[in-house]
C-alpha cells in the first residue's frame, strides 16, 4: 500500500469548486459517465486494431446506487488503469484540470450560466462525495488491478486489489448534503437529461418485459415474463446515422424520442452533416407551433459527442431559428467562454451561417419538389421565415426563391409571380407596380371586395412583423409599392379606367358628403364618393397610408419609417 500526496499548489480547491458550480453539481453524472465512455470507445477502437486480446463482447456501462451504504458506483468494462496510469491521470491530469479551471474561472461566477458547461472532469465526483475510490484493472495482459482512494484533500491512497475484471469501477461515497443523489428518480432523472444518447448501452437496473404469446396460445393466456436489463440510452440515435437510411417515419420517431411530451408531429426536419471546416451533426425540425407549447420548453439541444450540453442555444443559432427543435451535436463550441465571446468567436458564426444556409436549402428544395405541400405549411412556417428575412440579410437573398405571399383567396405567388401577375393592372402613374394588402380579413372587407372587383388582387399579411418586412420588401426591391387596401390612394395609385361609373349620381354626392363628413374626423380620414363600384358599398372612407404607418409606429414604438 502506498499513500502519497498530489502534487497541486493551491492546497484546498475542493471548497472554490464546491461553491462556484454550486447549483451544476449534478454533472458530476455526466463528467464520470463521458469518462466510462472514453475508456469503453477507447477499447473497442484497439481491438479493431487488434492490440486487445481476445473477443471484447459487447460492453456496457452500469449505474448501481445503494441507498443504505450511501454510494453510488459506475462500472465500466473499458481499457482500465495501470497503477502508474492512475497516478499520472488520476493524480496529475485530472487534478491539475481541476486546479486550471478553478484558476481560469474563480472570477466569472456571473458567465457559469455557460462555462458551467465545460467539464471539470473526473474531479467534479467530489462535489458530492465526501470519498471516492476507483478500482480499476487495465485492459494491458498481466497488469494489476489497483485500487486508489481520496477525499478531496491531496492526500490519496494507492495500493493492490483484487478486481478480476477488465475497467473501471468509480465508488462515489455520498457526501451528506448530497443524499438526494441516492434517490432512483433523481438518477433516473439525470441519465434521461445527459445521458439519452451516449454511445455505450447504460445500465440502471432491470425490468420486466413480456414475451410476446407463442402462435395459437389460448385468448386468455399470460405473457411470460422476463427479466432485461435496463438500459436507459439509445446508443445510435438518429443524428449519427446516414440521412438515406433514414425513412420519414425515422425522423418522426426521433422527434418523439427527443420530445416525449410533444404530441404535434413536426412539419419537417432538416439533417446537418458537416466535417469542414468544423464538426457538426443534427436534426433540426420545423415544428407546428400551436398555442398550448411553451416556447421555453422543448428547444433545440446542444451535445457534444452524444453527451448533453444544455438547451439554450442562443448565439450558436441564429435568433430566428430558435423557434425550431432538434439537436445539434458539435465538438467544435468552445464552451468554456462566455456568451459574449461565444457570440464574437469565428468557429461559432461559421457554424451559425452553416445553419441558415441549411435552413434556406431545405426550405428550397421543398418548395420545388411539392409546391402545394409547401403552401398547406405556409401559414405555420411563414413567421419564422419572415423573422428570418428580416434579421439576416444572406437568408433573406435566398427568400426569394422560397418566401410566399398569399391572396385572400389563398392563392400563392412568389414575389416575382406576384409582380409579374399584376404589373398589368397595379401599375401606377410612375410605373411603381402597387401590392395591395390587408392584414384582416374581418374588417377589411369592404375594401378588399371594392378591389376584387376592379381585379386587383389582395394579399393576405397578417404576421405580427408584417410592416417590418414590408419596408424590407420596398427597400430593396425595385419599383414597387406596398398599399394596404384601405389606404385612400388605392385608386389616384393605380391607372384609372376612365370609362369607370359611380353608382351614385352627383347630386346625391353632393348631398351625402358633407353629412358623412361631418361624422368622422377629417384630419386623418378622407371621404370618396367616386372610387366606388362594388355594389356592397356606395362609398368609402379611407386613412391616408402614411397616417396609418405613423400610428402603427407609434404604437409599437419602432422607428426609421420615414427614413
Ligand atoms: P478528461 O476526461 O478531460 O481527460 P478527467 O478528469 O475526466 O479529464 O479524467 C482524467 C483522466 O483519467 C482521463 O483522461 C483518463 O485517462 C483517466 N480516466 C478517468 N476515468 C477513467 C475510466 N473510467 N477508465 C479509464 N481511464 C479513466
Ligand atoms: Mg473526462
Amino acid at each position: 500500500m502506498a499513500t502519497g500526496n498530489i502534487n497541486v499548489t493551491a492546497e484546498n480547491i475542493f471548497p472554490i469548486i464546491k461553491k462556484f458550480l454550486y447549483s451544476d453539481h449534478e454533472i458530476f453524472l455526466r463528467e464520470l459517465i463521458s469518462n466510462a465512455t472514453d475508456a469503453t470507445l477507447k477499447l473497442k477502437h484497439l481491438s479493431t486494431l487488434g492490440e486487445v486480446k481476445g473477443d471484447i463482447g459487447n460492453p456496457i456501462i452500469e449505474i448501481k446506487v445503494d441507498k443504505d451504504k450511501k454510494e453510488i458506483r459506475i462500472i465500466d468494462q473499458g481499457i482500465g488503469m495501470t497503477g502508474e496510469e492512475v497516478e499520472k491521470y488520476i493524480n496529475q491530469v485530472a487534478f491539475s484540470g481541476a486546479e486550471e479551471f478553478v484558476e481560469k474561472y474563480k472570477d466569472k461566477v456571473e458567465d457559469s450560466g455557460i462555462i458551467g458547461h465545460f467539464g471539470l472532469g473526473f474531479y467534479s465526483s467530489f462535489m458530492v462525495a465526501s470519498k471516492v475510490e476507483i478500482f480499476t484493472k487495465s485492459f494491458v495482459e498481466g497488469s494489476k488491478a489497483v485500487r486508489w482512494e481520496c477525499d478531496g484533500s491531496p492526500k490519496y491512497t494507492l495500493e493492490e486489489t483484487d478486481k478480476t475484471t477488465r475497467g473501471t469501477e468509480i465508488v462515489l461515497h455520498i457526501d451528506e448534503d448530497s443524499l438526494e443523489f441516492l434517490e432512483e428518480g433523481k438518477i433516473t432523472q439525470l441519465l434521461n437529461k445527459y445521458n439519452k444518447f451516449m454511445p455505450i448501452p447504460i445500465k440502471f437496473g432491470t425490468r420486466e418485459e413480456s414475451l410476446p404469446l407463442p402462435e395459437g396460445a389460448a385468448e386468455d393466456a399470460k405473457p411470460e415474463k422476463i427479466t432485461v436489463d435496463n438500459i436507459v440510452n439509445n446508443p445510435t440515435p438518429a443524428w449519427t446515422k446516414n440521412p438515406t437510411d433514414l425513412s420519414d417515419e425515422d425522423y418522426k420517431e426521433f422527434y418523439r424520442e427527443l420530445y416525449p411530451m410533444q404530441f404535434e408531429e413536426p412539419l419537417f426536419n432538416i439533417h446537418l452533416n458537416v466535417d469542414y471546416p468544423f464538426n457538426l451533426t443534427g436534426i433540426l425540425y420545423f415544428p407546428k407551433l400551436s398555442k398550448s407549447v411553451d416556447p421555453m420548453k422543448d428547444k433545440i439541444q446542444l451535445y457534444q459527442n452524444q453527451v448533453f450540453v444544455t438547451d439554450n442555444v442562443e448565439g450558436i443559432v441564429p435568433d430566428f431559428l430558435q423557434m425550431l427543435r432538434g439537436v445539434i451535436d458539435s465538438p467544435d463550441i468552445p464552451l468554456n467562454v462566455s456568451r459574449s465571446y461565444l457570440q464574437a468567436d469565428g468557429a461559432v458564426k461559421k457554424i451559425s451561417s452553416y445553419i441558415t444556409r441549411k435552413v434556406a436549402d431545405k426550405l428550397i428544395s421543398l418548395f420545388k419538389n411539392d409546391r402545394k405541400a409547401f403552401e398547406a405549411k405556409w401559414d405555420d412556417i411563414k413567421v419564422i421565415i419572415e423573422y428570418g428575412m428580416l434579421s439576416e440579410e444572406k437568408f433573406f437573398e435566398k427568400s426569394d426563391k422560397f418566401a410566399l405571399y398569399p391572396t385572400v383567396d389563398k392563392e400563392y405567388f412568389t414575389f416575382e409571380e406576384l409582380v409579374e401577375e399584376i404589373k398589368p393592372t397595379q401599375t401606377d402613374k410612375d410605373d411603381k407596380v402597387v401590392i395591395l394588402y390587408a392584414s384582416d380579413v374581418k374588417s377589411q372587407h369592404s375594401y378588399i371586395d371594392a378591389a376584387k372587383e376592379k381585379g386587383y388582387q389582395v394579399l393576405l399579411l397578417d404576421s405580427p412583423i408584417v410592416s417590418h418586412l414590408i419596408q424590407k420588401l420596398e427597400g430593396s426591391k425595385e419599383n414597387i409599392q406596398f398599399v394596404r387596401v384601405d389606404a385612400d390612394h388605392v385608386d389616384n395609385l393605380i391607372k384609372k379606367d376612365e370609362n369607370q361609373i359611380s353608382k351614385l349620381s352627383d347630386e346625391e354626392k353632393e348631398t351625402l358628403k358633407p353629412i358623412i363628413e361631418e361624422a368622422i374626423p377629417k384630419e386623418t380620414y378622407t371621404v370618396q364618393l367616386e372610387a366606388m363600384d362594388s355594389n356592397a358599398n356606395p362609398f368609402m372612407i379611407t386613412q391616408p397610408e402614411f397616417m396609418r404607418r405613423m400610428k402603427e409606429m407609434q404604437a409599437t414604438g419602432g422607428g426609421g419609417m420615414m427614413g
